[in-house]
Protein backbone atom coordinates (compact mmCIF):
# COMPACT_ATOMS: atom_id res chain seq x y z
CA UNK A 1 0.00 0.00 0.00
CA UNK A 2 1.68 2.98 -1.44
CA UNK A 3 1.01 6.81 0.32
CA UNK A 4 0.49 9.08 -2.84
CA UNK A 5 0.66 13.04 -2.90
CA UNK A 6 -0.97 13.87 -6.21
CA UNK A 7 -1.11 17.48 -7.05
CA UNK A 8 -3.64 19.08 -9.60
CA UNK A 9 -2.48 22.03 -11.03
CA UNK A 10 -5.53 24.80 -12.63
CA UNK A 11 -6.24 23.81 -15.65
CA UNK A 12 -6.72 20.35 -14.35
CA UNK A 13 -9.82 21.90 -12.06
CA UNK A 14 -11.04 24.34 -14.52
CA UNK A 15 -14.33 23.41 -14.33
CA UNK A 16 -17.25 21.44 -13.01
CA UNK A 17 -16.31 18.45 -15.35
CA UNK A 18 -12.72 18.70 -15.64
CA UNK A 19 -13.40 18.44 -11.19
CA UNK A 20 -15.26 15.27 -11.59
CA UNK A 21 -12.39 13.51 -13.75
CA UNK A 22 -9.75 14.59 -11.22
CA UNK A 23 -12.08 13.02 -8.34
CA UNK A 24 -12.14 9.87 -10.92
CA UNK A 25 -8.51 9.46 -10.67
CA UNK A 26 -8.37 10.36 -7.25
CA UNK A 27 -10.75 7.66 -6.43
CA UNK A 28 -9.28 5.36 -8.22
CA UNK A 29 -6.13 5.50 -6.77
CA UNK A 30 -8.06 5.07 -3.35
CA UNK A 31 -9.92 1.96 -5.13
CA UNK A 32 -7.04 0.59 -5.81
CA UNK A 33 -5.67 1.12 -2.39
CA UNK A 34 -3.48 3.46 -2.07
CA UNK A 35 -3.47 6.38 0.49
CA UNK A 36 -4.14 9.77 -0.91
CA UNK A 37 -3.41 13.31 0.19
CA UNK A 38 -4.08 15.60 -2.53
CA UNK A 39 -2.75 19.32 -2.99
CA UNK A 40 -5.21 21.75 -5.25
CA UNK A 41 -4.46 24.72 -7.31
CA UNK A 42 -7.16 27.57 -7.93
CA UNK A 43 -9.57 26.91 -10.87
CA UNK A 44 -8.62 27.69 -14.58
CA UNK A 45 -7.67 31.33 -14.16
CA UNK A 46 -9.02 32.31 -10.70
CA UNK A 47 -5.58 33.67 -9.32
CA UNK A 48 -5.54 35.73 -12.48
CA UNK A 49 -9.01 36.67 -12.00
CA UNK A 50 -8.52 37.73 -8.67
CA UNK A 51 -5.37 40.00 -8.78
CA UNK A 52 -7.17 41.99 -11.58
CA UNK A 53 -10.60 42.66 -9.17
CA UNK A 54 -7.96 43.66 -6.60
CA UNK A 55 -6.25 45.89 -9.02
CA UNK A 56 -9.73 47.51 -9.99
CA UNK A 57 -9.82 48.49 -6.13
CA UNK A 58 -7.19 49.13 -5.02
CA UNK A 59 -4.61 50.67 -8.03
CA UNK A 60 -1.00 50.45 -6.84
CA UNK A 61 0.06 48.19 -4.08
CA UNK A 62 -2.67 46.72 -2.44
CA UNK A 63 -2.13 45.79 1.10
CA UNK A 64 -0.11 42.61 1.32
CA UNK A 65 -1.72 41.12 4.02
CA UNK A 66 -5.29 41.61 2.16
CA UNK A 67 -3.87 40.55 -1.22
CA UNK A 68 -2.84 36.70 0.26
CA UNK A 69 -6.25 36.48 1.97
CA UNK A 70 -7.54 37.35 -1.21
CA UNK A 71 -5.77 34.62 -3.08
CA UNK A 72 -5.92 31.98 -0.67
CA UNK A 73 -9.33 32.06 -1.36
CA UNK A 74 -8.68 30.50 -4.75
CA UNK A 75 -7.14 27.15 -3.93
CA UNK A 76 -10.27 27.59 -0.97
CA UNK A 77 -12.75 27.04 -3.51
CA UNK A 78 -10.83 24.04 -5.30
CA UNK A 79 -10.77 21.60 -2.29
CA UNK A 80 -13.89 21.97 -1.43
CA UNK A 81 -15.66 20.97 -4.56
CA UNK A 82 -13.08 18.59 -5.33
CA UNK A 83 -13.70 16.79 -1.46
CA UNK A 84 -17.33 17.22 -3.22
CA UNK A 85 -16.67 15.22 -5.83
CA UNK A 86 -14.83 12.44 -4.07
CA UNK A 87 -17.74 12.16 -1.95
CA UNK A 88 -19.99 11.98 -4.48
CA UNK A 89 -18.61 8.95 -5.74
CA UNK A 90 -18.84 7.41 -2.35
CA UNK A 91 -15.37 7.65 -0.53
CA UNK A 92 -15.07 9.97 2.51
CA UNK A 93 -12.70 13.25 1.76
CA UNK A 94 -11.68 16.33 3.87
CA UNK A 95 -10.70 19.33 2.98
CA UNK A 96 -8.35 21.51 4.48
CA UNK A 97 -6.82 25.26 4.35
CA UNK A 98 -3.48 25.61 4.63
CA UNK A 99 -3.10 26.76 7.98
CA UNK A 100 -5.07 23.62 8.84
CA UNK A 101 -2.93 21.26 7.08
CA UNK A 102 0.20 22.87 9.34
CA UNK A 103 2.05 24.96 6.36
CA UNK A 104 3.86 27.27 8.52
CA UNK A 105 5.77 30.02 6.85
CA UNK A 106 7.07 33.08 7.26
CA UNK A 107 5.83 36.62 7.18
CA UNK A 108 6.93 37.87 3.31
CA UNK A 109 3.30 38.39 2.22
CA UNK A 110 3.01 36.84 -1.68
CA UNK A 111 6.34 35.20 -1.41
CA UNK A 112 6.44 33.57 1.57
CA UNK A 113 8.59 30.68 2.56
CA UNK A 114 7.91 27.63 4.75
CA UNK A 115 9.44 26.85 7.74
CA UNK A 116 7.72 24.40 9.23
CA UNK A 117 5.82 21.48 8.15
CA UNK A 118 3.38 20.08 10.88
CA UNK A 119 0.48 18.05 8.56
CA UNK A 120 -1.17 15.92 11.31
CA UNK A 121 -4.91 16.44 10.56
CA UNK A 122 -3.54 15.19 6.99
CA UNK A 123 -1.98 12.13 8.48
CA UNK A 124 -4.94 11.27 10.93
CA UNK A 125 -7.49 11.69 7.93
CA UNK A 126 -5.32 9.43 5.63
CA UNK A 127 -4.69 6.83 8.11
CA UNK A 128 -8.37 6.92 8.41
CA UNK A 129 -8.72 5.63 4.97
CA UNK A 130 -9.86 9.51 3.92
CA UNK A 131 -8.62 11.49 0.92
CA UNK A 132 -7.31 14.69 2.41
CA UNK A 133 -7.06 17.71 0.33
CA UNK A 134 -4.92 20.29 0.59
CA UNK A 135 -5.31 23.58 -0.07
CA UNK A 136 -1.72 24.59 -2.82
CA UNK A 137 0.04 28.06 -2.42
CA UNK A 138 -1.02 28.95 1.14
CA UNK A 139 0.01 28.60 4.69
CA UNK A 140 -0.07 30.33 7.89
CA UNK A 141 2.93 32.96 9.12
CA UNK A 142 4.69 33.18 12.40
CA UNK A 143 2.33 36.10 13.01
CA UNK A 144 -0.64 34.37 12.36
CA UNK A 145 -1.81 35.61 9.23
CA UNK A 146 -2.82 34.04 6.13
CA UNK A 147 0.54 34.25 3.30
CA UNK A 148 0.67 32.87 0.36
CA UNK A 149 4.19 31.18 -1.34
CA UNK A 150 4.04 33.16 -4.90
CA UNK A 151 2.52 31.96 -8.41
CA UNK A 152 3.15 28.47 -9.22
CA UNK A 153 3.69 27.90 -4.86
CA UNK A 154 0.71 24.86 -5.23
CA UNK A 155 3.97 22.65 -6.57
CA UNK A 156 5.88 23.50 -3.31
CA UNK A 157 2.73 23.16 -1.31
CA UNK A 158 2.51 19.41 -2.71
CA UNK A 159 6.35 18.49 -2.16
CA UNK A 160 6.72 19.53 1.30
CA UNK A 161 3.53 17.73 1.81
CA UNK A 162 5.21 14.31 0.47
CA UNK A 163 8.36 14.88 2.67
CA UNK A 164 6.87 15.62 5.78
CA UNK A 165 4.41 12.56 5.32
CA UNK A 166 7.11 10.54 4.16
CA UNK A 167 5.11 9.56 0.84
CA UNK A 168 6.50 7.45 -1.87
CA UNK A 169 5.88 9.54 -4.22
CA UNK A 170 4.68 13.11 -5.17
CA UNK A 171 2.86 13.25 -8.71
CA UNK A 172 2.26 16.51 -10.23
CA UNK A 173 -0.40 16.72 -12.76
CA UNK A 174 -0.75 19.58 -15.22
CA UNK A 175 -1.64 19.77 -18.50
CA UNK A 176 0.85 18.36 -20.48
CA UNK A 177 2.45 14.38 -21.00
CA UNK A 178 5.64 15.11 -18.55
CA UNK A 179 8.59 17.83 -18.82
CA UNK A 180 9.41 17.95 -22.33
CA UNK A 181 12.48 18.62 -24.55
CA UNK A 182 11.50 22.53 -24.80
CA UNK A 183 7.88 24.25 -23.63
CA UNK A 184 5.51 22.32 -26.55
CA UNK A 185 3.67 25.53 -26.85
CA UNK A 186 6.59 26.90 -28.14
CA UNK A 187 8.02 24.14 -29.76
CA UNK A 188 5.17 21.55 -30.70
CA UNK A 189 7.84 18.92 -32.04
CA UNK A 190 9.52 18.76 -28.29
CA UNK A 191 9.81 14.78 -27.33
CA UNK A 192 8.44 13.94 -23.58
CA UNK A 193 11.44 13.33 -21.13
CA UNK A 194 10.98 9.63 -19.52
CA UNK A 195 14.22 10.23 -16.69
CA UNK A 196 15.46 13.68 -15.87
CA UNK A 197 17.79 13.75 -12.80
CA UNK A 198 16.85 16.57 -10.42
CA UNK A 199 19.97 19.14 -10.79
CA UNK A 200 18.24 19.13 -14.54
CA UNK A 201 15.68 19.47 -13.54
CA UNK A 202 16.65 22.26 -11.39
CA UNK A 203 18.62 24.50 -14.26
CA UNK A 204 15.35 23.76 -16.33
CA UNK A 205 12.92 25.16 -13.83
CA UNK A 206 15.62 28.07 -12.66
CA UNK A 207 15.78 29.23 -16.22
CA UNK A 208 12.21 29.58 -17.15
CA UNK A 209 10.34 26.07 -17.82
CA UNK A 210 7.23 27.16 -15.94
CA UNK A 211 6.63 22.77 -15.62
CA UNK A 212 7.29 23.06 -11.75
CA UNK A 213 7.77 25.92 -9.35
CA UNK A 214 11.78 25.77 -8.76
CA UNK A 215 11.04 25.90 -4.92
CA UNK A 216 9.56 22.64 -5.18
CA UNK A 217 12.69 20.88 -7.20
CA UNK A 218 14.83 22.71 -4.68
CA UNK A 219 12.57 21.03 -1.78
CA UNK A 220 12.11 17.95 -3.09
CA UNK A 221 15.92 17.71 -3.75
CA UNK A 222 16.76 18.54 -0.31
CA UNK A 223 14.43 16.21 1.40
CA UNK A 224 14.63 13.45 -1.53
CA UNK A 225 10.81 13.32 -2.95
CA UNK A 226 10.82 11.32 -5.85
CA UNK A 227 8.39 13.10 -8.65
CA UNK A 228 6.50 11.67 -11.54
CA UNK A 229 5.42 14.68 -13.58
CA UNK A 230 2.09 13.90 -15.59
CA UNK A 231 -1.18 14.73 -17.69
CA UNK A 232 -4.50 14.38 -15.66
CA UNK A 233 -6.16 14.63 -19.00
CA UNK A 234 -4.41 11.17 -20.22
CA UNK A 235 -3.21 7.94 -19.09
CA UNK A 236 0.55 8.11 -20.39
CA UNK A 237 3.39 7.66 -18.13
CA UNK A 238 4.73 11.14 -17.64
CA UNK A 239 8.15 12.09 -16.23
CA UNK A 240 10.24 10.70 -13.88
CA UNK A 241 12.55 13.04 -11.63
CA UNK A 242 15.31 11.06 -9.88
CA UNK A 243 16.15 12.09 -6.61
CA UNK A 244 19.76 11.44 -4.99
CA UNK A 245 20.79 9.49 -8.31
CA UNK A 246 23.12 10.81 -10.56
CA UNK A 247 23.46 8.95 -14.19
CA UNK A 248 24.05 5.51 -14.07
CA UNK A 249 25.03 2.33 -16.55
CA UNK A 250 20.67 2.43 -17.02
CA UNK A 251 20.81 6.16 -17.65
CA UNK A 252 23.37 6.36 -20.09
CA UNK A 253 21.66 5.51 -23.24
CA UNK A 254 19.56 8.87 -22.65
CA UNK A 255 20.59 11.96 -24.84
CA UNK A 256 23.50 14.35 -24.01
CA UNK A 257 21.02 17.10 -23.63
CA UNK A 258 17.67 17.22 -21.65
CA UNK A 259 16.10 20.44 -22.45
CA UNK A 260 16.15 23.71 -23.94
CA UNK A 261 14.05 25.82 -20.95
CA UNK A 262 13.24 29.82 -22.10
CA UNK A 263 12.50 32.77 -20.06
CA UNK A 264 10.94 35.98 -21.44
CA UNK A 265 10.51 37.68 -17.93
CA UNK A 266 14.05 39.61 -17.94
CA UNK A 267 15.44 42.83 -18.09
CA UNK A 268 18.95 44.36 -18.34
CA UNK A 269 20.76 46.24 -16.46
CA UNK A 270 24.44 48.46 -17.85
CA UNK A 271 26.41 50.81 -15.68
CA UNK A 272 28.44 52.63 -18.55
CA UNK A 273 31.73 53.83 -18.31
CA UNK A 274 32.73 52.55 -14.39
CA UNK A 275 36.49 53.98 -14.21
CA UNK A 276 38.38 50.80 -13.83
CA UNK A 277 39.12 49.51 -10.29
CA UNK A 278 39.47 46.95 -7.94
CA UNK A 279 35.64 47.09 -6.47
CA UNK A 280 33.57 48.78 -9.30
CA UNK A 281 32.02 45.56 -9.47
CA UNK A 282 31.82 44.56 -6.30
CA UNK A 283 29.80 48.22 -5.56
CA UNK A 284 27.53 47.99 -7.66
CA UNK A 285 26.30 43.95 -7.75
CA UNK A 286 26.06 45.17 -3.72
CA UNK A 287 24.03 48.05 -4.17
CA UNK A 288 21.86 46.00 -5.76
CA UNK A 289 21.67 42.47 -3.73
CA UNK A 290 20.67 45.50 -0.93
CA UNK A 291 18.30 46.78 -2.66
CA UNK A 292 16.62 43.03 -2.44
CA UNK A 293 17.01 42.26 -6.66
CA UNK A 294 18.63 39.13 -7.54
CA UNK A 295 20.99 39.13 -10.58
CA UNK A 296 20.64 36.78 -12.89
CA UNK A 297 23.45 37.12 -15.64
CA UNK A 298 26.34 39.15 -14.94
CA UNK A 299 29.35 40.73 -17.98
CA UNK A 300 31.97 43.88 -17.15
CA UNK A 301 33.64 44.65 -20.92
CA UNK A 302 35.76 47.49 -21.83
CA UNK A 303 33.57 50.54 -22.07
CA UNK A 304 31.83 51.23 -25.87
CA UNK A 305 32.68 55.10 -24.29
CA UNK A 306 35.77 55.07 -23.01
CA UNK A 307 38.87 52.19 -23.45
CA UNK A 308 40.09 53.39 -19.60
CA UNK A 309 36.63 52.19 -18.44
CA UNK A 310 34.35 49.56 -18.04
CA UNK A 311 30.69 48.38 -18.71
CA UNK A 312 28.95 46.20 -15.99
CA UNK A 313 25.62 44.75 -17.79
CA UNK A 314 23.72 41.94 -15.81
CA UNK A 315 20.04 40.83 -16.18
CA UNK A 316 17.40 40.36 -13.34
CA UNK A 317 13.36 39.98 -13.23
CA UNK A 318 11.49 42.59 -15.02
CA UNK A 319 9.03 43.15 -12.51
CA UNK A 320 12.67 44.17 -10.53
CA UNK A 321 14.04 46.65 -13.34
CA UNK A 322 13.07 49.90 -11.21
CA UNK A 323 14.26 48.92 -8.24
CA UNK A 324 17.96 47.71 -9.73
CA UNK A 325 18.28 51.13 -11.82
CA UNK A 326 17.29 53.29 -8.86
CA UNK A 327 20.02 51.39 -6.54
CA UNK A 328 22.89 51.83 -9.34
CA UNK A 329 22.01 55.49 -10.36
CA UNK A 330 22.20 56.43 -6.33
CA UNK A 331 26.21 54.91 -7.15
CA UNK A 332 26.49 56.86 -10.03
CA UNK A 333 28.02 60.37 -8.77
CA UNK A 334 30.08 59.03 -5.67
CA UNK A 335 31.66 56.49 -8.43
CA UNK A 336 32.08 58.52 -11.55
CA UNK A 337 30.20 56.53 -13.99
CA UNK A 338 28.85 58.03 -17.39
CA UNK A 339 25.03 56.48 -17.61
CA UNK A 340 22.56 54.05 -16.53
CA UNK A 341 21.16 51.72 -19.11
CA UNK A 342 18.07 49.78 -18.89
CA UNK A 343 16.51 47.84 -21.57
CA UNK A 344 13.26 45.53 -20.78
CA UNK A 345 12.04 42.61 -23.17
CA UNK A 346 15.48 40.36 -22.78
CA UNK A 347 15.05 37.40 -23.52
CA UNK A 348 17.60 33.88 -22.19
CA UNK A 349 17.82 30.62 -23.62
CA UNK A 350 18.96 27.69 -21.60
CA UNK A 351 20.41 24.40 -23.14
CA UNK A 352 20.67 21.81 -20.57
CA UNK A 353 22.08 18.55 -20.04
CA UNK A 354 24.27 16.56 -17.49
CA UNK A 355 25.51 14.54 -20.02
CA UNK A 356 27.18 18.22 -22.00
CA UNK A 357 29.74 18.78 -19.49
CA UNK A 358 32.21 16.43 -21.13
CA UNK A 359 31.63 17.38 -24.86
CA UNK A 360 32.55 20.26 -26.25
CA UNK A 361 31.24 20.64 -29.81
CA UNK A 362 27.92 21.54 -27.50
CA UNK A 363 28.70 25.16 -27.30
CA UNK A 364 29.65 25.74 -31.17
CA UNK A 365 26.83 23.59 -32.31
CA UNK A 366 24.29 25.94 -29.83
CA UNK A 367 26.16 29.04 -31.31
CA UNK A 368 25.74 27.91 -34.78
CA UNK A 369 22.23 27.30 -34.40
CA UNK A 370 21.16 30.83 -33.00
CA UNK A 371 23.33 32.02 -35.81
CA UNK A 372 20.79 30.04 -38.49
CA UNK A 373 17.95 31.41 -37.02
CA UNK A 374 19.54 35.00 -37.44
CA UNK A 375 19.70 35.50 -33.22
CA UNK A 376 22.07 37.93 -31.90
CA UNK A 377 23.72 36.60 -28.84
CA UNK A 378 24.23 39.57 -25.83
CA UNK A 379 25.73 37.50 -23.03
CA UNK A 380 26.57 34.26 -22.67
CA UNK A 381 26.79 32.04 -18.91
CA UNK A 382 27.46 28.32 -18.34
CA UNK A 383 27.62 26.16 -15.46
CA UNK A 384 28.66 22.35 -15.37
CA UNK A 385 25.09 21.24 -17.14
CA UNK A 386 23.77 24.39 -18.87
CA UNK A 387 24.81 27.03 -21.53
CA UNK A 388 22.38 30.55 -21.69
CA UNK A 389 22.18 33.55 -24.07
CA UNK A 390 20.39 36.50 -23.48
CA UNK A 391 19.03 37.93 -26.63
CA UNK A 392 16.27 40.32 -27.92
CA UNK A 393 13.25 38.92 -26.41
CA UNK A 394 11.44 38.58 -29.86
CA UNK A 395 13.87 35.95 -31.61
CA UNK A 396 13.77 33.81 -28.71
CA UNK A 397 10.63 31.27 -29.95
CA UNK A 398 13.08 30.93 -33.24
CA UNK A 399 15.82 30.78 -31.47
CA UNK A 400 14.04 27.68 -29.32
CA UNK A 401 12.56 25.90 -32.24
CA UNK A 402 16.25 26.09 -34.44
CA UNK A 403 18.43 24.86 -31.32
CA UNK A 404 15.81 22.16 -30.86
CA UNK A 405 16.49 20.98 -34.41
CA UNK A 406 19.92 21.51 -33.97
CA UNK A 407 20.25 18.86 -31.15
CA UNK A 408 18.27 16.39 -32.81
CA UNK A 409 15.60 16.54 -30.44
CA UNK A 410 12.31 17.00 -32.55
CA UNK A 411 9.97 13.72 -32.10
CA UNK A 412 7.93 12.79 -35.10
CA UNK A 413 4.40 13.16 -33.23
CA UNK A 414 3.23 16.65 -32.24
CA UNK A 415 3.42 17.16 -28.42
CA UNK A 416 -0.18 17.31 -26.96
CA UNK A 417 -1.01 20.64 -24.77
CA UNK A 418 -4.35 19.61 -23.27
CA UNK A 419 -5.49 22.77 -21.94
CA UNK A 420 -5.47 26.25 -20.16
CA UNK A 421 -3.50 29.32 -21.26
CA UNK A 422 0.18 28.69 -20.25
CA UNK A 423 0.41 31.39 -18.19
P1 LIG B 1 -0.36 23.89 -13.77
O1 LIG B 1 -1.54 24.80 -13.88
O2 LIG B 1 -0.73 22.44 -13.87
O3 LIG B 1 0.52 24.18 -12.58
P2 LIG B 1 1.52 25.27 -15.50
O4 LIG B 1 0.85 26.14 -16.52
O5 LIG B 1 2.11 25.93 -14.30
O6 LIG B 1 0.49 24.13 -15.08
O7 LIG B 1 2.66 24.40 -16.17
C1 LIG B 1 2.38 23.62 -17.32
C2 LIG B 1 2.89 24.34 -18.56
O8 LIG B 1 4.31 24.44 -18.49
C3 LIG B 1 2.63 23.63 -19.86
O9 LIG B 1 1.35 23.90 -20.37
C4 LIG B 1 3.75 24.16 -20.76
O10 LIG B 1 3.30 25.20 -21.62
C5 LIG B 1 4.75 24.79 -19.78
N1 LIG B 1 6.13 24.32 -19.96
C6 LIG B 1 7.22 25.12 -20.02
N2 LIG B 1 8.32 24.41 -20.22
C7 LIG B 1 7.95 23.12 -20.32
C8 LIG B 1 8.65 21.89 -20.53
N3 LIG B 1 9.98 21.86 -20.69
N4 LIG B 1 7.95 20.74 -20.56
C9 LIG B 1 6.60 20.75 -20.39
N5 LIG B 1 5.87 21.88 -20.19
C10 LIG B 1 6.53 23.06 -20.15
N1 LIG C 1 -3.08 29.47 -8.00
C1 LIG C 1 -1.72 29.89 -7.87
C2 LIG C 1 -1.23 30.50 -9.17
O1 LIG C 1 -1.98 30.60 -10.13
C3 LIG C 1 -0.81 28.80 -7.38
C4 LIG C 1 -0.64 27.63 -8.32
O2 LIG C 1 -1.47 27.40 -9.19
O3 LIG C 1 0.34 26.91 -8.15
O4 LIG C 1 -0.11 30.93 -9.25
MG1 LIG D 1 2.18 25.44 -12.21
Amino acid sequence: MALLVMKFGGSSVADAEAMRRVAQRVVAAHRAGDRVAVVVSAMGDTTDDLLDLAGQISPGTPPEREMDMLLSAGERISMALLAMAIEQLGVPARSYTGAQAGMRTDTAHGRARLLDVQPDRVRRTVEDGAVAIVAGFQGISTDDDITTLGRGGSDTTAVALAAALGADVCEIYTDVDGLYTADPRIVPSARRVTRITIEETLEMAAHGAKILHLRAVEYARRFQVPLHVRSSFSDQEGTWILVGRPLTEDTMEEPIISGIAHDTSLGKVTAVGIPDRPGAAAAVVGAVAQAGVAIDMIVQNVSTSNAETSDISFTLPEADGRTAVAAVRALQEQMGFADVLYTSHVGKLSLVGAGMRSNPSVASRLFSALADAGVNIEMISTSEIRISVICDQSDLEEGVRSVHTAFDLDAEEEAVVYGGSGR
